[in-house]
């Protein structure tokens, strides 16, 4: 958790201890930097790095304060860490020259970083801001940064887990988003914040830890950079809850699918708000050399955030963290963070599903099932409990016709996933295929009258006649 070594690592700390009311609560170490807290090993499990995060939120003076998440999450390249080291410098910076000078990089969490691939985690600010509240109390303010990639199938799962575990863990979730809300943006806020719930329920239901949770979702906020559409809802919160009341209004004629999950959003986040922020400007997006320098960055870009930043994190605009209803200090944010991790890092939850995934597997197996329905009909015809025993070359016969019947509605049926997929559906169809014959041949054979003629008594039997 040392500083980074590029230049957007280190931080100009010249004005720290001057924003707000000049209080910054400076971590162990001397330097603020980014600290690693929840991080995806290769092997996909996760690891919480218990004494970065206590190093920073169990500070003497700190550790009994109420406290405010901010995290920021969503697809890794969009943005989020750039965001973020915009509002570390509101933070550290009281004055309306906040947003810094022409020529200054951008410094703080890492964004850009080059091409490699960042690892899905947690990373935290090290440094916490206090500020008071209008009725005098204090409150502490961490800041989140969250990274991940849904690019492969594993990935998905851990993409669900840093999403879920910085959701359940901050007053406001920012989601992070490009140029619009699509459908699957949704589907996907969806599958993480269920991923969430189950975690709850299962702290819920372990007394030991004494965690009772009915709500633990704040508030949640769509933000949508590059936003080309100004003229239908124009830039910042006001055209942002206007086009969010669109996309999100539930209606007759919506399929019952995107109905569903606008329920499911509407009811797990206490508030949902969304802000617009337009596009930064070609170099921000394209130029290798690019520092973060506001010069280069454009105007409506930094309008937005001028207005976006303060609406975060104005104190009076600050939730603080809440688990069904009682405030959180840092010290329980902790305990929090280590219960939460404990559920990810067991085997109890079931393993999130890509789309594709998903429906492939459901494809699969309604194929497999319209198969053995099949199979099973005309078997019934041919051997069904109304019908006579059949001569087992027979009944063999019929079974070979219409086992191969039934292996082609599979094959026939529509699937996604391949065919290299859908060879262990096939199988799985084959298995259970020969399971019912052998279950139909012995029905045949309890028919059969001549049966008894086969045990050594009734050969006997037989003889004396
Ligand atoms: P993260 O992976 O989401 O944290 O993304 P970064 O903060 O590292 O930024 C990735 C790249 O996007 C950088 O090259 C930034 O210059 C650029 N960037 C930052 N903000 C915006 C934005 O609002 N729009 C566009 N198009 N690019 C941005
Ligand atoms: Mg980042």
């Amino acid at each position: 958790s040392g500083l980074q070594a590029t230049h957007h690592g280190a931080v100009d700390n010249g004005d720290a201890r001057t924003y707000m009311n000049g209080e910054v609560s400076t971590g162990p170490g001397n330097q603020p930097s980014p600290v690693r807290v929840v991080c995806a090993t290769s092997e996909h499990t996760f690891e919480l790095d218990t004494d970065a995060l206590e190093s920073v939120l169990l500070q003497d003076d700190l550790k009994d304060l109420p406290v405010a998440v901010v995290s920021v999450a969503g697809t890794f390249r969009k943005g989020k860490s750039f965001l973020l080291d915009f509002m570390l410098r509101f933070m550290y910076r009281k004055n309306k020259f906040w947003l810094g000078s022409e020529n200054e990089p951008l410094t703080g969490f890492k964004w850009r970083g080059g091409s490699e691939r960042e690892t899905t985690g947690i990373e935290i600010w090290s440094e916490i801001f206090l500020s008071h509240r209008a009725d005098g109390t204090q409150v502490a303010i961490l800041l989140m940064d969250t990274q991940g990639a849904f690019d492969s199938q594993s990935t998905i799962r851990d993409c669900a887990t840093v999403f879920a575990l910085s959701t359940m863990t901050s007053s406001m979730q920012v989601y992070n988003l490009t140029q619009n809300i699509q459908e699957d943006d949704l589907q996907h806020l969806q599958l993480f914040t269920e991923y969430g719930r189950l975690a709850m329920e299962e702290i819920v239901t372990k007394p030991f830890q004494q965690l009772h949770v009915i709500l633990p979702l704040q508030n949640l906020m769509f933000l949508v950079r590059d936003w080309s559409f100004p003229y239908e809802f124009p830039y910042g919160n006001t055209g942002g809850k206007h086009f969010l009341e669109r996309r999100l209004k539930v209606s007759d004629t919506q399929h019952e699918e995107l109905q569903n999950v606008r329920k499911h959003i509407h009811r797990c986040f206490s508030n949902v708000d969304c802000f617009l922020l337009p596009h930064p400007g070609l170099k921000v997006a394209t130029n290798p050399n690019f520092d973060g320098s506001l010069k280069d960055i454009s105007i409506e870009f930094k309008q937005g955030l001028m207005n976006l930043i303060p609406h975060l994190l104005l104190p009076e605009n600050l939730a603080i963290k809440e688990i069904n209803g009682t405030k959180l200090t840092c010290r329980s944010l902790v305990e929090y963070f280590k219960a939460y991790i404990k559920i990810y890092q067991g085997e109890d939850l079931p393993h999130p599903k890509s789309m594709l995934q998903a429906t492939a597997e459901a494809n699969n197996l309604s194929a497999v099932a319209a198969a053995q329905d099949f199979y099973n009909e005309e078997m019934e015809k041919v051997c069904g409990g109304s019908r006579p025993f059949l001569a087992p070359a027979d009944l063999e016969r019929e079974h070979q016709h219409v086992h191969k019947d039934a292996l082609c509605i599979f094959r026939r049926t529509k699937k996604m996933g391949g065919i290299e997929f859908s060879r262990q559906y096939e199988e799985h169809l084959e298995e259970s295929l020969t399971a019912s014959f052998k279950r139909y041949a012995l029905q045949n054979e309890g028919k059969n009258i001549f049966r008894a003629a086969r045990t050594p008594s009734a050969f006997l039997l037989v003889a004396v006649f």
